[in-house]
């Protein structure tokens, strides 16, 4: 069953209700978790079927020696995998973010008996639930920011960009230097090394679906007229912004009915895809023509106002929650917006304003609640 929801000027298509599914066999102290979650999901409105083509979200229990993914037939379905360890290690990033790769999923959730679940996601986001009362109940509402999101990473490449752009223009440069200044910032987290951790047909699997080459964090825009803006691509390394349809994207529009973020490029080449968060970044500029830059990056600000939930990369609601921020901002034309558990969204006149701005006032660490 497929409704539409209207949202200002833009269409999504939901599957009403959401369908969920459960995958791979727990171990004994994740048996509980494996007979109440399904029960909770359902009392929330979802929808259980054994064996779905497409379903919203899959429950996904993994054993540590060989975490099994569940292989998504579409990019609309979102993982979450359970996995039980005796105990946390003391870094729990370095340590379990493979496994969140490995078993392709969107988020994982890490069970520790008596100590409770710990929360990982794609974003380098990390949390924990402690054991206790209503303990599936609070799984669940980590869970369901995550079960329930749109992804909208569907690029459609147009080569129709003018031929003056092909190697780029004075915005592009900006965009090069902001990268290089966050590089030496310090402020770009080393891409994961998707292509050592997957095995080649899992990586196949996740290419074909999403299209990616690798993870990385942060991204940067600048507006280049009323409805366009350059963005840069997709697992690239931002210190090093170069190429037109390569490491940097015309973003031209966002196409409701093909949930596709809609590019232009030059003629005759393999263009990379736009980051994630083209989306978000549309959407703010969108609605406020003041807005001339756009940087996202995963550090904080003391005092900032933040999202209430936490959304994965590249969601509908990840950018509605963000946009809905900067509209409340003093002046959407340089907002700050913390995204819970993830990093910073910050507009401003151009990218080297928002430096200008910013400098001196990052901190690495988010705060993880
Ligand atoms: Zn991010």
């Amino acid at each position: 069953m497929i409704q539409s929801r209207s949202d200002g000027n833009s269409m999504l298509t939901l599957q009403t209700p959401p369908t969920f599914t459960v995958f791979g066999q727990p171990t004994k102290g994740l048996e509980r978790l494996f007979q109440q979650l399904p029960l909770v999901l359902q009392a929330n409105g979802y929808l259980f079927e054994p064996e779905p083509d497409n379903p919203r979200a899959v429950l996904n229990f993994i054993q540590s020696e060989r975490p099994i993914p569940y292989r998504r037939k579409a990019q609309g379905t979102m993982v979450v995998s359970f996995l039980e360890l005796p105990q946390m290690p003391p870094d729990p990033i370095a340590a379990l973010y493979s496994y969140l790769v490995r078993a392709l999923s969107n988020m994982l959730v890490v069970y520790v008996p008596d100590q409770g679940a710990y929360f990982l996601t794609l974003e380098l986001g990390q949390y924990h639930e402690p054991e206790g009362s209503r303990f599936a109940e609070r799984l669940f509402e980590r869970i369901h920011p995550i079960a329930s999101s749109v992804l909208v990473v569907n690029n459609r490449f147009e080569a129709d960009l003018e031929p003056e752009l092909w190697h780029g223009d004075d915005l592009t440069e900006d965009l090069s230097a902001a990268g290089r200044k966050l590089a030496e910032w310090d402020l770009l987290p080393t891409a994961f090394p998707i292509e050592e951790i997957l095995p080649p047909e899992d990586l196949r699997h996740v290419k074909r679906l999403y299209g990616i080459g690798g993870l990385s964090y942060g991204n940067l825009s600048a507006r280049k007229d009323q409805r366009r803006f350059w963005m840069s691509a997709s697992g690239v390394d931002k210190a090093n912004l170069r190429e037109v349809g390569r490491d940097i994207l015309m973003v031209t529009d966002y196409d409701a009915e093909q949930n596709a973020m809609r590019l232009s490029v030059p003629p005759g080449i393999e263009p990379r895809r736009v980051s994630v968060d083209a989306i978000e970044h549309w959407m703010i500029y969108r609605e406020h023509p003041q807005v001339g830059a756009i940087l996202h990056v995963h550090a904080w600000m003391e005092n900032i106002p933040s999202t209430q939930f936490n959304y994965p990369c590249g969601t509908y609601q990840l950018a509605d929650a963000v946009a809905e921020k900067v509209r409340q901002a003093p002046d959407p034309s340089r907002a700050v917006v913390g995204l819970k558990n993830h990093g910073l969204t910050i507009t401003g006149h151009s990218l080297q304003e928002i430096l200008e701005r910013i400098e001196g006032r990052l901190v690495r660490q988010v705060p993880m609640t």
